[in-house]
């Protein structure tokens, strides 16, 4: 096969795809290995630092994420991630989404979170994760119940976030420094 591309795409916010809440996924399942790498392809081209399986129009639960010292190309597949522990602390962190680009808003979580996952070979592992991964690993996990980082914000806030995709979706795009 030569062609290196893919036919999956990053859907935008308002595909109802994202509002699925996705069923877990055993490290077996038929398509397993498709879907990641097609997942990786599309957050590489999107330098993005994490990308979950509804986004790309997949209901399972896999997401990858991006360790801020990894080199180019290497990610972390997590299946059935699910949070074990969450930190007292709640803290500010400007969070993006593929599914919205452009868009940049301060969101509060808990600053450190654990996490425990299955590997694509199958095998349990658990990370305890502070920075900027525990961010991106909250932010991926919501995405297989459905929730989008815009829920996380006020009611005024969601408004502006989604008038903007609004405007976007008509063609109206604001040119702004970060597109
Ligand atoms: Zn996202």
């Amino acid at each position: 096969m030569t062609d290196v591309g893919t036919r999956r795409r990053i859907l935008p916010c308002w595909n109802p795809m994202l509002r699925v809440i996705c069923r877990p996924v055993a490290a077996t399942a038929g398509g397993l290995e498709d879907l990641v790498r097609d997942m990786h392809v599309l957050m590489g081209s999107q330098r993005g630092i994490g990308l979950a399986a509804p986004q790309v129009g997949d209901d399972r639960r896999v997401v990858l994420v991006r360790r801020p010292d990894d080199p180019p190309g290497r990610t972390v597949v997590m299946l059935n991630p699910e949070l074990l522990e969450c930190s007292d602390e709640i803290v500010p962190f400007e969070e993006g989404c593929l599914s919205f680009p452009g868009i940049y808003r301060f969101v509060l979580r808990p600053r450190r979170v654990r996490v425990r996952y299955h590997d694509l070979s199958g095998e349990p592992q658990e990370l305890e994760v502070g920075g900027i991964l525990a961010r991106v690993v909250q932010h991926e996990i919501d995405h297989l119940d459905g929730i989008l980082f815009i829920d996380h914000l006020g009611f005024w806030g969601r408004r502006d976030v989604l008038w903007r995709m609004a405007l976007r979706r008509l063609g109206l795009v604001f040119r702004g420094g970060t597109m």
